[in-house]
Parts: structure tokens; C-alpha cells; sequence
């Protein structure tokens, strides 16, 4: 089931699986927001679409 995580500065990303949505959520916190983050704070946050 695809999941989505709402971004503190508003961009939504979303995932088909918890890889997909891991990958692009830390490839945005590292471009966008210079932070790293780790897979289980991802998961944590991230919603069933
Ligand atoms: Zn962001």
C-alpha cells in the first residue's frame, strides 16, 4: 500500500512501497533541508495514503 509523509515545509512525498518512500524522503530532507534521516523517523511519520 503507498505511503505518504507531509514534509515540515510542505512537500508531500509518497511512496508505492516503504523503500520507494524512504528513499525519496531522505534524498529530499538531504537536497532541500541539508539533514539526514533515518528509515525508522521516516516510517514513523509517514501515513497510509
Ligand atoms: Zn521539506
Amino acid at each position: 500500500m503507498a505511503k505518504i509523509m507531509q514534509c515540515d515545509c510542505g512537500t508531500v512525498v509518497r511512496g508505492e512501497t516503504d523503500n520507494e518512500l524512504v528513499a525519496k524522503v531522505r534524498e529530499h530532507a538531504r537536497e532541500v533541508h541539508e539533514m539526514e534521516i533515518a528509515r525508522e523517523q521516516v516510517l514513523a511519520m509517514a501515513q497510509q495514503e
